[in-house]
């Protein structure tokens, strides 16, 4: 098949290669470890094994921390801090001979989100990541909008609580601290007297849905400072759509409701009486966001 491209989604862990077709369908995926104690050219070189017999016009990849967009190489990155200043877009455009883009791994799963499930419609979108952080990207009049420093969009160190909960990036009282996984942890350890266990996302979604006590009020907390968050995003850019994407965005009304709660709230309507709220269904968006954004670069 013609125009097809590839997304490597690059996290602490893991990390996903995806084959994506021009409409965003993930045809093939493999996940490989990402050993990030290991140098950054043993990473290129395992995944352009993984690659070897693949047919494709093009590679994206989405970095877990802040990228220079020119090069590729992560300028911040809390997780894989030995590959900091590696030329990575340089590095895979080399090796493999096809047109390479580079970005921020939430920034690359927003654009999947915006690519696919709204079709490039509107034209101003915020984006925010939920699983273990909190990521986001802004898309700004069709583009995904990087700033000055390539740092635009981190929508998870937006302080929702000055002086609040300790967040893994030093600061106190970001969005991260309570809408990240530790934090909904947090949250369900003071509210509930039975937290699941083990304590996850997930397991907290399924407490509440089978009516466990104090897991719903778990769920309107965790809402209720996203809504804060994204509310200071709405009124800074007062976007056509906002996107909840990544594994806690399952939870879907759980996550959503006591959002909607928050902004209809808002004293200041405008902004918020259009606004489009939805929490796509889950896939690879990583892999998915970053294959369709090499497109964007080669057309
Ligand atoms: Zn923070």
């Amino acid at each position: 098949m013609k125009g097809l491209s590839v997304g490597v989604d690059v996290g602490g862990t893991f990390s996903k290669i995806g084959l994506v077709a021009p409409d965003g369908e993930l045809l093939r995926c493999v996940s490989i470890p990402t050993q990030p104690r290991a140098a950054p050219r043993d990473f290129a070189s395992r995944v352009c094994a993984v690659l070897d017999g693949w047919r494709y016009d093009s590679l994206g990849l989405g970095l877990a921390g802040g990228v220079d967009a020119a090069t590729g190489a992560l300028l911040f990155a809390p997780n894989l801090k030995r590959w900091i200043g590696f030329p990575f877009k340089r590095e895979f455009a080399r090796r493999l001979k096809v047109r390479t883009v580079a970005d921020n791994d939430a920034n690359v799963a927003v654009w999947g989100g915006y690519a696919v499930d709204l079709k490039k419609k509107p034209r101003c979108v915020v984006g925010v990541t939920l699983g273990t952080g909190v990521g986001g990207g802004l898309i700004i009049d069709g583009k995904l909008h990087h700033g000055a420093t390539g740092s635009a969009g981190e929508l998870g160190h937006l302080t929702v609580r000055a002086g609040g909960a300790p967040c893994n990036c030093g600061k106190r009282g970001c969005l991260e601290a309570y809408a990240g996984t530790r934090g909904i942890c947090r949250i369900a350890r003071r509210v509930m007297r039975r937290p699941p266990s083990p304590l996850t996302p997930k397991a907290l979604a399924d407490a509440a849905l089978a009516g466990v006590p104090g897991a719903r009020k778990v769920w309107d907390e965790y809402g209720t400072w996203l809504g804060i968050g994204l509310a200071n995003a709405v009124l800074l850019l007062n976007p056509d759509a906002i996107l909840v994407l990544g594994g806690v965005a399952r939870a879907g009304r759980l996550v959503l409701d006591p959002v909607r709660r928050v902004f209809a709230a808002q004293p200041f309507r405008e902004p918020f009486a259009r606004l489009a709220l939805s929490a796509p269904a889950e896939r690879d968006w990583g892999c998915v966001g970053a294959a369709l954004l090499s497109r964007e670069a080669s057309s």
